[in-house]
């Protein structure tokens, strides 16, 4: 047998890193250290640090991947030192990209001729796609403002209250204006009338959410198309509609093939999805796609000869990994159409099992809805005793973890749980799931039971000293009341980021 030794500079012996001194000292947190340490010292400790993250899988406020098959994990860790940008060093890593881009834009019924190519590019995540969306929208808008003589220097894009944070990243980082249509109480997504009534002929697009982050809604596309057609009409503009389709663009094809959202509808110009979200691939991978040629300014394409060849490119960053390109193809040609249906199938199920298992509480309302993205947002019935925040942050004793956040405009004062489904968030784990929802709300309703003992025992002591007349010295009863009244104000206002 062979013992390995790593001896390290200092001479410490480390074929058991646990008898080294390296588990004493402390680690350096700011600055380089000045000495090396051995390899397994290195791992055992960063290993050791990173157990104190939440388990992925449990992490049930997330749509990224979590689990891939073990022959997929092996692809991506075999190119893991490929970088995509040297497309004339790695020439079929640059095909298998295009061969995810046509399949995706088939996918998304974009109108292309059999001998044609579909225009798109894979990105970091749908937030790089909408950035690069956002831009050839802003481009054309001003190219056309231009030509008209107008001022183009005021671009504004209409969206629900509901959109994701990238949309208010591009609005900042690009200097366009969000027109936000807000949201009411039972509505949680974006109202197509309301949107097309806030279009101007500064908008340079209308951005509409297949699935949206909060309940996993799916917005009314269709209609939103229908309207604006009208009102491009009327008015002689031309606006456009994007469809961040982050989550729901691979997931409605496959369960609800007749809905039409995607490039059926002749205003969408263009339209994102996550790779690493219902693409089924860990992070970070993203696409975004276009109609046709037209929709894409030419002058924002960067022709880089490099390395050799002449290379088209559009995106935000140079380098990037390789192997979640890779990883897509995989998961395309592995599952088909049929892969990822059965797959879409077994997340709206089990999404309908937690459902079931949540209503038979009898204390939740169920906001998100069954066609949409599998996820459960709910929100308390009756929320004197304690909040949706109070049950999140019990949940995480037993290991999930499940955001609660509230809504935004004009909806804030509606706060939910969210439980993401996802591909490997089996029937079991539900089961579980509702069973320690229940265990939880039993612990809370006890603790509300003493609660509420406190304030009756200080309301009588309150009255039996008014009687007297005289003031009683601040009892301990009145002091816990205080303080967990003060607790449950900080739990009301947390907010925990969904992602
Ligand atoms: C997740 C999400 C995004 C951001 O996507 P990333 O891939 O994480 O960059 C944008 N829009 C919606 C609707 C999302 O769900």
């Amino acid at each position: 047998m062979v013992l390995s030794r790593a001896i390290s500079s200092a001479g410490d012996s480390v074929a058991c890193t646990f008898a080294s001194r390296y588990v004493r000292e402390e680690l350096p947190r700011y600055r380089m250290p000045e000495q090396s340490i051995p390899k397994e010292a290195a791992y055992q400790i960063i290993t050791d640090e990173l157990m104190l993250d939440g388990n992925p899988r449990l992490n049930l406020a997330s749509f990224v991947t979590t689990w891939m098959e073990p022959e997929c994990a092996k692809l991506m860790m075999d190119s893991v030192n490929k970088n995509y940008v040297d497309m004339d060093e790695y020439p079929v890593t640059t095909e298998l990209q295009n061969r995810c881009v046509n399949m995706i834009a088939h996918l998304f019924n974009a109108p292309i001729k059999e001998d044609e190519t579909a225009i798109g590019v894979s990105t970091v995540g749908s937030s790089e796609a909408i950035m690069l969306a956002g831009l050839a929208f802003k481009r054309k808008w001003q190219n056309k403002r231009k030509e008209q003589g107008k001022p183009c220097d005021k671009p504004n894009i209409v969206t629900g209250a509901n959109v994701q944070v990238c949309w208010e990243k591009f609005a900042r980082y690009f200097e366009v204006e969000l027109k936000e249509v807000k949201l009411t109480e039972g509505y949680y997504v974006m109202d197509p009338l309301k949107a097309v009534e806030m279009v101007d002929e500064n908008t340079i697009c209308v951005a509409a959410i297949l699935g949206s982050t909060l309940t996993g809604e799916y917005e009314d596309v269709k209609l939103l198309n229908d309207l604006l057609v009208e009102k491009n009409k009327e008015t002689g503009w031309n606006v456009p509609i994007h469809v961040d389709a982050a989550s729901g663009g691979f997931i409605a094809p496959f369960l609800q093939p007749e809905l039409e959202w995607d490039f059926r509808l002749p205003l969408v110009k263009s339209i994102n999805v996550s790779g690493h979200k219902y693409g089924l691939v860990y992070p970070g991978v993203g696409w975004v796609i276009w109609r046709s040629k037209d929709d894409l300014p030419d002058e924002l394409i960067f022709h880089i000869n490099y390395l050799g060849t002449d290379q088209p490119t559009f995106t935000l960053n140079f380098s990037k990994g390789a192997s979640q390109i890779i990883a897509q193809y995989y998961q395309l040609i592995r599952l088909g159409f049929e892969g990822y249906k059965h797959i879409m199938e077994n997340c709206k199920g089990n999404a309908a099992i937690l459902r079931e298992g949540i209503e038979a509480t009898g204390r939740f309302k169920v906001l998100s809805k069954e066609d949409g993205v599998p996820l459960l947002a709910i929100s308390l019935k009756d929320s004197t005793g304690f909040t949706v925040f109070d049950i999140s942050e019990n949940l995480r004793r037993f290991g999930w973890i499940v955001p609660a956040y509230t809504m935004p405009a004009d909806a804030e004062h509606v706060a939910v749980l969210r439980v993401v489904i996802r591909e490997d968030f089996s029937r079991s784990l539900a089961q579980r799931l509702i069973a320690d929802i229940n265990k939880v709300l039993r612990e809370l309703d006890a603790h509300a039971v003493h609660a509420v003992k406190i304030t009756t025992a200080v309301a009588t002591q309150a009255s039996e000293g008014m009687d007297d007349g005289v003031v009683t010295k601040k009892s301990v009863l009145d002091t816990e009341k205080e303080f967990a009244s003060a607790c449950m104000d900080l739990l009301k206002n947390k907010k925990t980021g969904v992602c």
